[in-house]
């Protein structure tokens, strides 16, 4: 059963406690400014491994290892001028990088899942301090069971995965609350979108000031597991772009205007009363984890403007309503 630790009043013992669980291979659950991570040694292959374990999520899914800060990252990573360029910018922030895997960098093979690249983010706040008190990256997937919802508080870790770890450091609610954009620069300088997230592409090219291409390469399975198929899958079926609320459904609303059949909704919840995609973002794992709650076998979910953060709600609600594997295995 894990113990939660509140990390406000009382960052240092909770930084050492971190370090401590950290420095036995085990992983310990922490905020990021995305969602909870569920952070292990990056150059452990034991502790990485338990992570894998720990989620029930397939070894063949490289992990995105997070680092302090650039200097920490060029140690692990070749850095080609634009990557460079987006990490001064956006980082600490929502942004992954796709780089070459730098030789000699001792992170464990499993963390990349035997790949020559590695995924590198740094984050804001409490992760981004335990990094550098810990002294080296860490692997961490959102702390969740492979295939559900993401947890963007500590509860939710807690009702995920508290069986089946130590302990949960409480930051509060996650600023962002979806998961990081990633982006890979090719060999040719161009920049590829692995999976849209908490940075809006338009900011990415704004300092890129190049095109972002959101085309598939056909080695994006490999390149980018976590955009197949089911994932973030409620219990109850999901109905996305709907313009009237059915009866036994519950109802995620995006704007203010009145919708038909929502008096009759099980329940309706407020991703943005005020149309704003950022703050839908913020909220879609919370409500959609209560609309769950509530017993409807199918949630109703408002059309989301595809601009801004709009991109990476969309994003996620494909997947939750994406038919699911009978057996439970998308990552
Ligand atoms: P998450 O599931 O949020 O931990 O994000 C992990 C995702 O990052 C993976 O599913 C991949 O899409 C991407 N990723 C991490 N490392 C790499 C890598 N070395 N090469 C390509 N994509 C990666
Ligand atoms: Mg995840």
């Amino acid at each position: 059963m894990a113990k939660t630790l509140q990390i406000e009043g009382q960052e240092e013992a909770s930084l050492a406690q971190a370090v401590a669980v950290l420095a036995r291979g085990l992983p310990v659950a922490i905020p990021t400014e995305t969602v909870y991570g569920l952070a292990a040694d990056a150059t452990d292959s034991g502790a990485v491994r338990t992570i894998y374990a720990v989620k029930g999520r397939p070894s063949v899914n490289p992990l995105i290892c997070h680092m302090s800060d650039l200097v920490m990252a060029e140690r692990h990573a070749d850095f080609d001028p634009l990557s460079r360029r987006l990490a001064e910018a956006f980082w600490p922030g929502p942004l992954t990088l796709v780089l070459p895997l730098r030789a000699g960098s001792p992170i464990a093979p499993e963390a990349t899942a035997g790949l020559p690249s590695v995924g590198i983010r740094v984050p804001r706040g409490f992760a981004g301090r335990l990094i550098a008190a810990y002294g080296k990256p860490l692997a961490a997937p959102s702390a969740n069971p492979s295939g559900r919802i993401s947890p963007t508080t500590a509860a939710h870790v807690e009702a995920g995965l508290g069986e089946r770890i130590e302990l949960i450091l409480d930051g509060g609610p996650a600023r962002v609350g979806v998961e990081s954009t990633i982006v890979k620069v090719e060999g040719d300088g161009t920049l590829r979108l692995l999976r849209p997230g908490g940075l809006s592409v338009d900011d990415i090219e704004r300092v890129a000031g190049v095109p972002v291409s959101r085309g598939q390469a056909a080695s994006a399975a490999i390149e980018a597991p976590g955009m197949l198929a089911s994932h973030y899958a409620p219990r109850a079926a999901v109905r996305i772009g709907a313009t009237e609320v059915r009866p036994g459904e519950a109802f995620l609303k995006f704007g203010s205007a009145a919708v038909p059949g929502e008096d009759a909704a099980v329940a309706v919840f407020a991703l943005s009363a005020a149309g704003d995609p950022a703050e839908a973002a913020s909220r879609l794992f919370e409500l959609m984890k209560r609309a769950d709650e509530t017993g409807a076998t199918s949630i109703a979910v408002s059309p989301i403007p595809p601009t801004g953060l709009g991109e990476a709600v969309n994003d996620r609600l494909a997947r939750a309503a994406a038919p699911r594997p009978e057996k439970d295995e998308a990552s």
